[in-house]
């Protein structure tokens, strides 16, 4: 038996819990290693676990977690407790992220590394070693942290699967969702191999405003994007994919665009999350009116769309949706505005 790469060892309450990655071996030996297989383990295997560096709380119960990684480098992970036992983990992907995409700080950092599998898997492990006693068991995972999950594909697919499996952390695949700015052929692959649920972050209604604050656009276009989705749910049974859109005043919340929005996801199996915009510092977006938000929500679902407004948590300590991380001081550029949204950001 060859055990390879790297791999997890994990405390889980009530025992010992060991999970092998990249191998077909998953055991959770809660009486007890075998005297062979843990000699074994010492010779070929590599214990890596993240180090805890800082737990940031913010008013509302939202946690901030940093992690240093062995080569120095930090990420961080965030738990969004919910008072109907709803806790999610919300994992990185990546140190920092390559898309850019123009509302979100970590975008401003540029990509350092892609996470292995095991650094993602042990964000989820720590959260629920570490809150389940207080704010009560981490029942969804998201993959909404720092980085793009789809540009580190092969650790993803990996990650969720060790979340999902039965002798792995057995969460449900409908409460992992993995999240995506658009990377349609990685997309596909997603949604062909993997069970886990797919959110696709889409915060625009035409090629003109998503090419500008989502520039993974310019490759692959909204046309491209939606009718992939349109293409692959047809074989997925009670599948829904989660459209998440940031509300950026002056930009992407007119009328036109609830409009619009209707239009595109026509066909497509879908929940619509309509979330406030985080301000941080250097962000040119300035947040939706609450009145607004909810008149583009009512729009949407007198159009029979599944549609939610998620509240902002944990801004207070920048551990919200979009203000993950810590640019240095070379960041990523900001993209030229088009000239009929300059007066939105001034
Ligand atoms: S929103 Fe996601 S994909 Fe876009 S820059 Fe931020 S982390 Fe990357």
């Amino acid at each position: 038996m060859s055990v390879c790469t790297c791999f997890l060892l994990s405390l889980l309450s009530p025992g010992l819990e060991l999970l092998i990655i990249g191998t077909s071996i998953f055991c959770q030996p809660y009486v007890g290693l075998n005297k062979d297989f843990k000699s074994m383990l010492s010779e070929h295997a590599e214990f890596k676990a993240l180090t805890l560096k800082d737990i940031i709380k913010a008013s509302d119960g939202t946690r901030k977690i940093l992690f240093t990684l062995d080569d120095g480098l930090v990420i961080e992970t965030v738990i969004i407790p919910c008072d109907r036992g709803r806790n999610t983990v919300c994992v990185s992907s990546q140190v920092g992220c390559a898309m850019n995409c123009q509302f979100c700080y970590t975008g401003r950092m540029g990509l350092t590394r892609h996470l292995t599998a095991a650094e993602i898997v042990e964000q989820a492990v720590y959260a629920r070693r570490l809150f389940s006693s207080e704010v009560g068991s981490i029942s969804n995972v998201v993959f909404m942290g720092m980085g793009e999950p789809f540009h580190n594909i092969e650790s993803v697919i990996q990650a969720a699967d060790i979340m999902v499996h039965d002798q792995g952390l057995h969460f449900s695949p409908r409460k992992v969702t993995v999240s995506t700015s658009g990377l349609v052929p990685q997309l596909k692959r997603f949604l062909r191999e993997s069970n886990c649920a797919l959110a696709v972050s889409l915060n625009a209604t035409t090629d003109e405003v998503r090419n500008w604050v989502m520039p993974i656009n310019r490759k692959y276009n909204l046309s491209l994007l939606l009718q992939t989705l349109r293409e692959e749910l047809r074989s997925k049974h009670n599948y829904k994919v989660l459209f998440e859109y940031v509300m950026l005043a002056g930009v992407n919340d007119s009328l036109e665009d609830a409009r619009r929005l209707i239009d595109l996801v026509q066909g497509i199996p879908c929940k619509v999350n309509l979330i406030s915009f985080n301000p941080h510092c250097g962000s040119q977006f300035k947040p939706t009116s609450e009145e607004k938000i909810i008149e583009f929500r009512n729009i949407l679902a007198e159009a029979g769309c599944i549609v939610f407004l998620r509240p902002s948590r944990g801004d207070d300590q920048m551990a919200a949706c979009g203000q993950l991380g810590k640019p240095g001081q070379v960041q990523a550029p900001l993209l030229r505005v088009p000239a009929k949204f300059q007066s939105a950001l001034t």
